[in-house]
């Protein structure tokens, strides 16, 4: 087998509380240790994967990480104290990996992180206080939409851009001004729809439904806006 420099896998926890709100925070941390291990700025918290160790008998590696999901929420409990190892898995979602060549100036090796994003809400949050351990030195809820690529450790950038260039999409075509009783509804905002017409975007059960509502109109699904053709399959994600 080929030689090769040596690689290493770390993964990052990308939590927002509240994204589809007008103020969305995220959660970060200053680090702890080199490299920017400065107060101003951020990184997401995360770290490397724990191998485990070969056992021959089962042809597993055994004590370590089961896998990149599970090292980035062990990793946020340490370095947050923020708990979510009761969310069921599919309630993260597996943001692009990031890989660039010079996205980490350690030399040691090629350092490629694996981020997953989970938003909760306030009150999932309220009831576990945030506190850095373990490599943070301090942990932050950073208002998303203020954030700017100096204040980003490595590439955390991307996420953050990434994440700010969705909400505004997603605000551009569905109001973020949901209630707390009606959180799986967004209303379609529309310069040009007739005001006996609203378009509901509903997510129940975990069913996306898009519906024209007049009164006299069943529901039924539609891509697109028929009044200003914004795209519809752009689904807010509860
Ligand atoms: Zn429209």
């Amino acid at each position: 087998m080929p030689r090769h420099a040596p690689q290493s896998v770390t993964a990052d926890a990308v939590v927002t509380i509240n994204f589809y709100s007008p103020q969305p925070k995220i959660i970060l941390i200053n680090r702890l240790h080199p490299p920017f291990n400065e107060p101003t700025i951020y990184a997401l918290p995360g770290g490397h994967v724990k191998s485990g160790t070969f056992n021959p008998e089962n042809l597993r590696f055994e004590n370590g990480d089961q896998n990149t999901l599970q090292t980035a929420i062990r990793e946020l409990l340490e370095e947050t104290n923020l708990d979510l190892t009761g969310c069921l898995p599919n309630k993260w979602r597996a943001l692009p990996i990031m890989d660039s060549d010079n996205r980490d100036p350690r030399p040691d090796a090629r350092h490629f992180s694996q981020p997953y994003w989970i938003n909760i809400t306030t009150s999932g949050l309220s009831s576990k206080s945030l506190q850095a351990g373990d490599d943070a030195n301090a942990v932050y809820l950073s208002s998303l939409l203020w954030l700017h690529p100096n204040d980003m450790a490595f590439d955390h950038w991307y996420v953050i851009f990434w994440l700010q260039k969705y909400w505004r999409q997603l605000n551009s075509i569905w109001t973020t001004h949901y209630t707390e009783s009606k959180p799986n509804q967004f209303r379609h905002f529309c310069q040009t729809i007739p005001t006996n017409f609203e378009i509901i975007y509903l997510n129940e059960q975990n069913r996306g439904l898009v519906v024209i509502t007049p009164p006299s109109v069943s529901p039924f699904e539609i891509n697109y806006c028929p009044f200003c053709s914004a795209d519809l399959s752009i689904k807010p994600f509860i």
